[in-house]
C-alpha cells in the first residue's frame, strides 16, 4: 500500500520538473515566435518598401526601349511602325494618355503604379511593366 503513495510523490516531483522544463522551453519558444514575428514584419516592410520605389519598363516588340522611374513626372511619345502611344508619368503612376491604336485598350487600362498587371497595347506591341529599379539588375541576370 506504500507503493502508490511513493508513486504519487514521484509523480508530483516529475510534475514539478515538467513545470520547470516547460518554463525553460516556453520562454525560448516564445522568444523564437517573437523573433519570427519581427522578421516577418521586417520582411513584409521590405517587400513593401521595394514596391515603393518603382520604375516602368517600356517594351516594344518585347525589347526594352526605355526605363522611367515613377518618382519623376514626365511625358513622352513612343513611336512604332504602326503608330504612337503617349505615355505619362504622374504622381507615381504611369499611363497611356493617348494612342492611335484601334482598340485603345492601353488608354482604357488607365494609370498603374505597381502590381503584376501591365499596360499592353497589342496593335502596337507595346508593353509597360512596373519593375523595381534596384532589383532590376538582379532580375536580369
Ligand atoms: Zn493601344
Amino acid at each position: 500500500m506504500k507503493a502508490p503513495v511513493r508513486n504519487s510523490g514521484r509523480g508530483a516531483l516529475f510534475l514539478e520538473l515538467y513545470n520547470i522544463m516547460d518554463k525553460k522551453i516556453i520562454i525560448p519558444t516564445a522568444a523564437l515566435v517573437l523573433l519570427a514575428g519581427i522578421l516577418i514584419t521586417v520582411w513584409i516592410f521590405m517587400k513593401n518598401a521595394e514596391v515603393k520605389d518603382p520604375a516602368a519598363e517600356i517594351r516594344l516588340n518585347g525589347r526594352v526601349i526605355r526605363t522611367v522611374p515613377l518618382s519623376e513626372d514626365c511625358e513622352f511619345t513612343v513611336e512604332c511602325e504602326s503608330g504612337y502611344n503617349t505615355v505619362r508619368v504622374q504622381n507615381g503612376e504611369i499611363s497611356v494618355v493617348s494612342a492611335d491604336c484601334p482598340d485603345k485598350v492601353c488608354v482604357k487600362t488607365g494609370a498603374i503604379s505597381g502590381g503584376n498587371v501591365p499596360i499592353v497595347c497589342l496593335p502596337h506591341r507595346l508593353e509597360i511593366v512596373i519593375i523595381n529599379l534596384e532589383n532590376d539588375t538582379d532580375a536580369r541576370t
